[in-house]
């Protein structure tokens, strides 16, 4: 069975961290903390909003119920998938709190008041695309919905199924709307539509697929018919991945560890024996050091492509314009016609030279005048530099 956070974690994982996930396994949650509190705090409101009638929160509304999410968070933990996850640092839920209050005031608050919306459904299928508990021994597929929603368009006569996906990093677009995770979500929810509509399910024609970035507010999303062959397609490739999902071992009731960089990205790594990160030897904060920063060069490349054409605030990593001083071309005429009639004695005229001239260009007037030798204006000078390492 995989879900659509276990197939993410054994893409950036091992085998290995299926066995902690399954079994509740506490986990450095850090990085998912801002995440998790955006979410937590949008699902309240929206919770909020739905016990109220389905209106708008008001600005005031929304930040006192934002501000009792967040003391949950910070105080109590919350509960996830049977398990008890432990409070989160206060600045994470503050972090997840701004970005779901920004998102929703740029929604000018129109958030979650949809009667026929729903968010944070964990739903689950079996091997036959029937609906099954989440707790099922049955399901090969499992995911929490963060939102679905059903429009119903007047021009087609047909309703529209939006499957929608808040992210809070910052490249989230088009790559994870054509993800297996929200594909799979698409799926999830087709199948499970005349049970959650059981008015308007038969009356369902297009599936959508959206990915809502909320830190940029940027949508992008994707359209199918729900007669779409492509839909089987996703059927079948969801239904092999779950198949070949590695299995735990009959006598030793674990599946197998592949410790290395994936270390690294390991939520698990701090209750796992074989984890290539031990915490508490002090030779490995070397081996800790090359692993982080594999991996901080692995995501810089990622990032780099993904945030080409966004513009980042201060603090995040990213692009950002620079000045940089460059040589004119000139330079050297305007330099030497400005200044060497004015040079009063032989060292002035030593200091501007030796001003104006780089290793690498009196290597080239070398090359270019063989009465100039190397060791007459170059030397070695021996010092002491940081390397960084593989
Ligand atoms: S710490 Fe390493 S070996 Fe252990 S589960 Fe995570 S990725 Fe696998």
């Amino acid at each position: 069975m995989l879900s659509s956070s276990s197939l993410s974690l054994l893409e950036q994982t091992c085998p290995r961290a299926l066995d902690f996930m399954e079994d509740g396994a506490p986990r450095d949650s850090s990085v998912f903390d801002v995440g998790t509190a955006a979410h937590y705090v949008m699902e309240s409101i929206q919770r909020e909003s739905v016990r109220l009638g389905c209106v708008p929160l008001s600005e005031e509304q929304r930040t006192i119920v934002s501000a009792k999410a967040v003391s949950a968070l910070t105080l109590k933990g919350r509960e996830f998938r049977g398990n008890h996850e432990p409070p989160m640092p206060l600045a994470s839920a503050l972090e997840g709190q701004r970005i779901a209050l920004s998102y929703i005031r740029r929604q000018h608050g129109r958030f979650g008041i949809s009667p026929v919306a729903m968010s944070e459904r964990e739903l689950s299928f079996d091997a036959n695309f029937q609906p099954c508990s989440p707790r099922s021994p049955n399901r090969i597929w499992s995911a929490i919905l963060d939102n679905l929603e059903m429009a119903y368009n007047e021009d087609t006569g047909q309703y529209v199924l939006t499957v929608c996906d808040y992210k809070t990093a910052w490249p989230a677009g088009q790559k994870e709307v054509e993800s297996l995770q929200l594909k799979g979500q698409a799926v999830l929810a087709l199948t499970h539509a005349h049970i959650l509509w059981p008015e308007s399910y038969e009356d369902i024609g297009v599936v959508k697929r959206k990915i809502v970035n909320l830190r940029t507010t940027k949508e992008t999303s994707a359209e199918n018919y729900t007669d779409d062959p492509e839909l089987n397609d996703w059927k079948e490739t969801i239904k092999s991945v779950s198949m070949a999902a590695p299995r735990r071992d009959k006598k030793t009731n674990q599946r197998p560890s592949s410790p290395g960089l994936c270390c690294a990205r390991c939520p698990y790594r701090s209750v796992c024996e074989d984890s290539a990160l031990p915490d508490d030897e002090e030779q490995s904060l070397s081996t800790r050091y090359r692993l982080h920063l594999a991996e901080a060069k692995r995501l810089e490349k990622i990032l780099k492509a993904q945030l080409k054409d966004v513009t980042v605030p201060p603090g995040e990593p990213g692009y950002r314009e620079t000045v940089k001083t460059e040589v004119l071309p000139d330079a050297g005429n305007t330099v030497l016609d400005t200044l060497l009639p004015q040079y009063s004695d032989d060292g002035d005229l030593a200091k501007i030279l030796t001003a104006l001239v780089s290793v690498s260009g009196l290597q080239s007037l070398v090359k270019t005048f063989p009465t100039l030798t190397p060791e007459s204006v170059l030397q070695e000078v021996t010092s002491s530099r940081w390397e960084s390492g593989e």
